[in-house]
């Protein structure tokens, strides 16, 4: 089964490259945004037992949550960056908390099509791809749902696949 697979390791080395997100009302509100929130809050985060990240929040928009160990209320944020200086690990880079929050249906009317999101259409560095993939610890490749896999050095290598 194919998915889209987000590459945080490659993300992490080329953040200068420009994606290309199907969204078209906000071109500076990709998708692209919200994967990596997601992927980071599950897959990097250290699970902070007293998460400076929350208490650092001045609009409460941050809030720990078993499935995904950090929920974000996208409403709330200010996009101040409080969290993201608090985080004693670096987990929380700029892009992962925009003030102009977005969501990603990873293209749903393009892959009826039979067509790849746009994103991985437009990747030319291997970031986003869309293929068939295996979860696999070795590899650090994990699949988070039935649409979207992620390759990351994970902080704590999950027992099972999450299903979000
Ligand atoms: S960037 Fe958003 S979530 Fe982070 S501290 Fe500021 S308001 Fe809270
Ligand atoms: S401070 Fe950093 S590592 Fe700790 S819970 Fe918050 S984001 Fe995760």
């Amino acid at each position: 089964m194919k998915r889209l697979l987000l590459d945080l390791e490659k993300y992490n080395s080329c953040k200068d490259d420009k994606y290309s997100c199907s969204y078209p009302y906000h071109p500076f509100n990709s998708g692209i945004g919200a994967l990596l929130e997601y992927a980071t809050f599950i897959y990097i985060c250290r699970q902070c037992e007293e998460a400076p990240c929350v208490s650092s929040c001045p609009k409460e928009a941050l809030e720990k949550v078993p499935a995904a160990n950090l929920k974000r209320y996208n409403n709330r944020c200010i996009s101040c960056k409080s969290c993201m200086l608090a985080c004693p690990f670096g987990t929380i880079v700029p892009e992962v908390v925009p003030y102009l929050s977005s969501r990603c249906d990873l293209c749903i009317g393009r892959l009826n099509d039979n067509e790849a999101p746009a994103c991985a259409a437009n990747c030319s560095n291997g970031v986003l791809s869309y293929c068939e993939v295996e979860e696999s610890k070795e590899k650090n490749i994990y699949i988070l749902n039935d649409h979207l896999a992620v390759h990351c050095v994970a902080w704590q290598k999950p027992p099972v696949a999450k299903k979000i």
